[in-house]
């Protein structure tokens, strides 16, 4: 199996580039935030309650989220590879991931961490509040959510650097060339 996990900070580019890699490997797609958000919209128990965390820019709890996953590998059994697209989040949550995949005989296979400069981070994130409209792309919650990264998520690429699975990648340019430096890490990564 191929599993990757797409990660850096909030407006890295994760969502558009993780198209791109479905597209070219066969993955399945999983992404918290898009899962979250689709709770949100139908109004679920979970839903009700995350909705106020997330528009906080603040994380949902570790059990609630590695609970979502469990269930996405189990109803995509047979699949050819994941990639994991905002999540890991904290450590717990990686550890979590890790224990997961290995019940089911496999591992990550590659962590790509896309870095973009704080300031270029900011900009995309207004732009993006502009066209999408997202609850949480606010100037104030926006700068929450940068402080999260850096003080819960960051922690998770040390965790990955030290399994030696971390590919940092510059994620300024266009989209193909920066898809295709991902794609050089991803062809590059020993098979897991
Ligand atoms: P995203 O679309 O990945 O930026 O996620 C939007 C929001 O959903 C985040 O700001 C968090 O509130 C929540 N969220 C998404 N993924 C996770 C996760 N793995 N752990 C905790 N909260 C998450």
């Amino acid at each position: 199996m191929t599993n990757i996990i797409l990660f850096g900070p909030p407006g890295a580019g994760k969502g558009t580039q993780s198209e791109r890699i479905i597209e070219h490997y066969g993955l399945v797609h999983l992404s918290t935030g898009d899962i979250l958000r689709g709770e949100v919209a139908a109004e679920t128990e979970l839903g009700l309650k995350a909705k106020a965390i997330m528009d906080a820019g603040q994380l949902v709890g570790d059990d609630i989220v590695i609970g979502m996953i469990e269930n996405k590998l189990n109803e995509h059994k047979g699949a050819p590879g994941f990639i994991f697209d905002g999540f890991p989040r904290t450590v717990m949550q990686a550890q979590a991931l890790d224990a997961l995949l290995a019940k089911r005989q496999t591992e990550i296979k590659r962590v790509l961490l896309l870095e973009v400069s704080e300031e270029e981070l900011v900009k995309r994130l207004l732009k993006r509040a502009k066209d999408s409209g997202r609850a949480d792309d606010n100037h104030q919650t926006i700068l929450e959510r940068l402080d999260v990264y850096f003080e819960k998520t960051m922690p998770v690429a040390d965790y990955y650097g030290k399994q030696d699975k971390l590919s940092q990648v510059a994620g300024e340019g266009g989209v193909d060339e920066i898809f295709g430096r991902l794609k050089a890490q991803i062809d590059a990564a020993p098979q897991a």
